[in-house]
Parts: C-alpha cells; sequence; structure tokens
C-alpha cells in the first residue's frame, strides 16, 4: 500500500513530487505529505490528512523551493489517518525526513526502547521508530553517515519496508531501501527519480534500477548510485529499460480510469495473446512452459494461490485445468495458505497470481512453496514486480498499467493467460485432442472481437444501474465456469458502490440467501446456454416464485431466460471455459454506473488500496 517518490536533481522538487503522487495515488489516498529540502538547509515539511489535492490547499499556494524532495500518500496500517501519522516523519532534532512503505512488525519494543533513551513519539505509526533509530545511530556513532546509519538501523527492523530518507545537512543525496515492499529509482541525466513503481517515472526517464530485498541504496549528486546489503556487500546496479508508454497511464478522454480499463479489454486480451496464440501453427508458445515441459506434464498437482478478484480467476482456472488436462487443482486464498501446514513439494507447481506483482501474502506463499521445494509459476501484470523476480517461471499478463483500484482488465488478461497455460498443459498432458485443442484456440482468438461487441451494451447497463442504483443488498448467481464470474460480480459492485452484494452458486443459494429474496433484491444470474443451462433456469425459477427482480446475462438470441428476467444482457456464444472472460464486462459495466449514479469515488474507493503490499 501507499505511494513513495522522491527527488534529486537540478530542478524543483516540490511539482514532480505532486505530480508523482497523483499518479501513485491509487495506492494509498487516506493522507498525504511532502518535505522539500533547499540548497542551504532549509527543510519545508507538509502533511495533511486526505488526498493530494487536501494537501495543496492546504498549503494554500506555498511552493516549497528545493532540489531534493520526498513525498508519501498514505494507506495507514499503525494509527487513524490524520495530520499527525501522515509522512513523512522526522527525528527528534529534524534533521531527518522519512516516508515508508510497509509495516515494522517490532515497532512496540523498539519504541519503548527508543522512549527509555529519551526519544519523543508524535504520532502513532510504526514508521516514526525508524528516523528516531537512524538518528540515534548517526548520533552515537558520530561519524557513521546517513547510509551507514541507514543500514545499520534496519537490521534491528522486522518487517516490510521501503524507504526514503533524507538529511537536512546534505542536499545532495537521499537513501532508500527496501524489503518486500517495491521501489524503482529512476535514472536521468544528472537527476534521480524514486517511486513504488514505475508510473511517476515514465514521462522522465526511461532507465531504471529495481531495489531487491535487503538493499540500501545512496543516491547522490557527486556519487551516483550505490548499493549495499543490509549485511553490507556491495551490489552493482543493473539498469533495465522500461517498455511502458506515457499514454497508457493517463485517462484519454474518459471519466475515469476505471472506464477506461474496461473499454481498454479488446485490446488487452488481444496483447495477452498475441505471439503465443499462433493459430496458423496450431500451437501455443509460451516460454514458462516450453521450458519445462516435463514438469508440466509429470506435475502431481496445482495450487493456485491469490487474492481478491485475482482468487476469483483463480478459481475458473481450476475448472480449466480439470477440464483441459486432468490434473488436480487446488486453490487456495494466499493469507490462508501462508499461515497452514500446506502439504506440498516436489512435483508440485504454485501457480501464483497477482496483478501488481506485489502482494504481500501472495509473495510470502511462494517464498514458502519455494522452500518446500515446488515450483513456482507467477502470473502478474506488473513487469520487473517482486513476484515476477521471485517465481521460477512465470507469464505476464500484458494488460498495460491498471489505475482503476477495481480490477478489470488485470482480471481478464488473467484469464486470458490462464486459458493459454490450461489448454498448453491439456495438450501436453495428452488429454485435449487436436480437434478440441484447435477449436478452443479459434474461440480464444475470436474473443476480443467478443469483448469489443459487449461495449454497445453499455447504455443498458447504464438502464439497469438507475433501476437499482437505491437498492441496499444484491445476490449474484452462477453455476460451473459462471460460479466465479458471480463471485466477482459481486465484488466489483461492492468494492466502488458499497452496496453489499453476496456471490453464489445458483444452487447453494437455496441453503441460506433464499431467505434474503423479497420484491426489493435485484438477483443478477449469469445463465448463458451451458453445460449448466437448464440447472440455472430452474434457479431463476425459484427466485421468481419468490418475488425477486431478475437480471440475467444470457447467450445471444436466447428466449427462455428472456421471457422470465426483467432485464436480459447478451453475450455472444463461445466455448464455456472461455465464457467467463465475456460475462464478467457486463457486471464491469453495471458495477462502474452503479457507483457514478451514487457519486462514489469510483478509481479511488473507501478504505482500499491497489497494490496490497502489507499482510
Ligand atoms: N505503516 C505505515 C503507516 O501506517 C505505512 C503505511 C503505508 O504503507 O502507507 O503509516
Amino acid at each position: 500500500m501507499c505511494g513513495i517518490v522522491g527527488y534529486l536533481g537540478n530542478q524543483e522538487a516540490f511539482p514532480l513530487l505532486i505530480k508523482g503522487l497523483k499518479r501513485l495515488e491509487y495506492r494509498g489516498y487516506d493522507s498525504a505529505g511532502i518535505a522539500v529540502l533547499s540548497e542551504d538547509g532549509n527543510l519545508k515539511h507538509h502533511r495533511r490528512k486526505g488526498k493530494v489535492d487536501d494537501l495543496l490547499e492546504h498549503m494554500s499556494g506555498s511552493v516549497p523551493t528545493g532540489n531534493l524532495g520526498i513525498g508519501h500518500t498514505r494507506w495507514a496500517t499503525h494509527g487513524p489517518p490524520n495530520d499527525i501519522n501522515a509522512h513523512p516523519h522526522l527525528s527528534g532534532n529534524g534533521q531527518l525526513a522519512l516516508i515508508h512503505n510497509g509495516i515494522i512488525e517490532n515497532y512496540n519494543a523498539l519504541k519503548e526502547t527508543l522512549t527509555n533513551r529519551g526519544h519523543a513519539f508524535y504520532s502513532d505509526t510504526d514508521t516514526e521508530v525508524l528516523v528516531h533509530l537512524i538518528e540515534e545511530i548517526m548520533q552515537k556513532s558520530q561519524g557513521l553517515d546517513l547510509f551507514e546509519a541507514t543500514r545499520v538501523a534496519l537490521n534491528e527492523v522486522i518487517g516490510a519496508y521501503a524507504i526514503a530518507v533524507i538529511d537536512t545537512s546534505n542536499p545532495n543525496e537521499m537513501v532508500l531501501a527496501r524489503k518486500s515492499s517495491p521501489l524503482v529509482i529512476g535514472i536521468g541525466d544528472g537527476e534521480y527519480f524514486i517511486a513504488s513503481d514505475a508510473t511517476p517515472i515514465i514521462e522522465y526517464t526511461k532507465n531504471v534500477v529495481y531495489l531487491e530485498d535487503e538493499e540500501v541504496a545512496r543516491i547522490s549528486l557527486a556519487d551516483g548510485l550505490k548499493i549495499r546489503t543490509a549485511s553490507n556487500h556491495r551490489v552493482t546496479p543493473i539498469v533495465t529499460e522500461l517498455e511502458m508508454a506515457i499514454e497508457t497511464i493517463e485517462k484519454g478522454g474518459y471519466e475515469h480510469f476505471m472506464l477506461k480499463e474496461i473499454h481498454e479489454q479488446p485490446r488487452s486480451i488481444a496483447d495477452c495473446l498475441r505471439g503465443r496464440l499462433r493459430l496458423g501453427h496450431e500451437s501455443i508458445r509460451m516460454a514458462g512452459i516450453d521450458d519445462h515441459k516435463e514438469m508440466w506434464t509429470k506435475a502431481n498437482r496445482l495450487i493456485i494461490v491469490a487474492c481478491g478478484t485475482s482468487w476469483h480467476a483463480g478459481l475458473i482456472a481450476e475448472y480449466m485445468f480439470e477440464d483441459f488436462a486432468r490434473v488436480p487443482v487446488e486453490v487456495e486464498y494466499a493469507s490462508e495458505f501462508r499461515y497452514r501446514n500446506p502439504v506440498i513439494g516436489e512435483g508440485d507447481i504454485l501457480i501464483a497470481i497477482s496483478q501488481s506483482g506485489e502482494t504481500a501474502d501472495t509473495l510470502a506463499a511462494i517464498r514458502m512453496a519455494k522452500e518446500k521445494g515446488a515450483h513456482v509459476f507467477g502470473i502478474c501484470n506488473v513487469v520487473g514486480s517482486s513476484i515476477s523476480r521471485e517465481s521460477h517461471s512465470g507469464a505476464y499478463t500484458h494488460a498495460g498499467p491498471e489505475i482503476g483500484v477495481a480490477s478489470t482488465k488485470a482480471f481478464t488478461a488473467q484469464l486470458a493467460v490462464l486459458a493459454l497455460v490450461a489448454i498448453r498443459v491439456g495438450r501436453l498432458r495428452q488429454v485435449l485432442d487436436e480437434q478440441r485443442f484447435n477449436r478452443l484456440l479459434v474461440e480464444l482468438n475470436g474473443i476480443p472481437e467478443k469483448v469489443e461487441a459487449l461495449m454497445s451494451k453499455e447504455p443498458e447497463l447504464e438502464t439497469i444501474a438507475e433501476e437499482f442504483k437505491g437498492s441496499t443488498n444484491a445476490l449474484f448467481l452462477g453455476r460451473g465456469y459462471n460460479f466465479p464470474v458471480a463471485l466477482e460480480g459481486a465484488l466489483k459492485l461492492k468494492e466502488i458502490s458499497y452496496i453489499h452484494a453476496e456471490g453464489y452458486p445458483a444452487a447453494e443459494m437455496k441453503h441460506g440467501p433464499i431467505a434474503l429474496i423479497d420484491e426489493n433484491m435485484p438477483v443478477f444470474f449469469v445463465a448463458t446456454q451451458d453445460a449448466h443451462y437448464d440447472k440455472v433456469v430452474s434457479n431463476i425459477q425459484e427466485v421468481k416464485a419468490r418475488g425477486g427482480r431478475i437480471i440475467a446475462i444470457v447467450t445471444a438470441g436466447d428466449k427462455e431466460v428472456a421471457n422470465m428476467a426483467e432485464f436480459v444482457i447478451e453475450v455472444h456464444k463461445t466455448d464455456d471455459a472461455l465464457v467467463p472472460l465475456l460475462s464478467t464486462i457486463p457486471f464491469q459495466l453495471l458495477s462502474y454506473h452503479m457507483a457514478v449514479k451514487l457519486d462514489r469515488n469510483v478509481d479511488q474507493p473507501r478504505n482500499l488500496a491497489k497494490s496490497v503490499t502489507v499482510e
């Protein structure tokens, strides 16, 4: 969670920090702050509860000058979101300013020790201990510079962090460190840009260094970039080139990022399939599988770990793998899996799914699985992210930056990648015959066009949103491949409209939720013509008999459900396994319009953050 930015160079830092914070605001937005240091050592420090615009309003036009600065947009873990808890935090002597993303787990013990030694704390955050600890080490050792003092301090710290620290006695340098929270250093011409991800950096430079876990770095105008490990070994920085284009992180005429991202799906799914799905050659090419054919052929079991929307993609993948490859699959919440004592080892493949590639629980599950001897296959969207680097093999979703907090195009790209993997593995394991394999390739190849066609349904979904915007509850029901779509539909609605929604397997409804149904309850069915169609039709009858209001996603041309439902949205026919790539789109548009009509903050819904880097 939270976004970190920093700048050191010859430009004014403040405008760059603000622009960067706005780009990162999707990561956390309960408070914001900056610290800017001028050449003569004058530190300007401003913090405010709320969004970056609230900070600017609070600063009422004052523009701190200086070429060195740090900024933070917070997602509170310790202490309420208020002005005092907002970052940067200062050392007792006011000499150091520090920003932090993550959690210091042993902060209580450190705070107690430091308090006993005379340090006064002002905030409720875990973060503040860091700046006091570094200050104390600098004072006691007399001679240790900020770089070294930070390294020594971090050896006493348990937890997760990405930090940036500046020192008023040296306006030409900044010290950085990371463990389990991401940090990117952009290398410009005589200037450096720091950020939690590359989005604030891309317009200034394409050359970046991703700091690794347990590395401490110093950027200095005199000395350049130096990196050492926490245990004090020198590391040679590896500069990589960003492939992201600036247009991909701007709204491009749409009112919200979420709407832009929904509409980008025909292209993002096509991008995901490009070069992998080779229709003319009747093959799928994926390095993550091609390089480990034997392992995939012989795997005893697949374990899919993920959180949130990615977990829903994992559930759909479970059905695909069972269907196409006849391999046992388990789908686990990463946060549960990592704290159990799961039976996993050699011969198992752990598939980890995460949009950001930084999800703390998923990352921890990966580390555990690796220790126990499993092979880890990572599926993430953010290139160069921690999960992509820590997995043995994997596949990027290539959906492009997703800024809206509610995941849309990253989800469908995950489904597309998982379909490719399952089909490819099905062929490897000789479960899919050539005919079915080729038919699936043709169907998968046709998905982007069918998604494009669905965009024309937006006015109908806006009408449905208008009709139901006053609802306080909603049910989403589906079976088979469309059961996880129902879960995802409910999640999408609740996260951005704050309407309480539940997703259920349609038949399971009878074991409880049916009690909720009355004439006010909207019940959203996925009732496409697949293997479960007749059963879903019966479930619709059951809801109708109890007065529920039925809205159904159906296959184009369907008459039966259309006669029972108040509203229907048609999707094109495709293979059952690929229907979720279509049936999920109307729910995205519905949730979006519901949230807009209710005047919610669509791209930054309350309490949420995009990249969940705390457990
Ligand atoms: N744990 C810190 C706090 O609550 C940092 C949270 C964050 O990553 O935004 O202030």
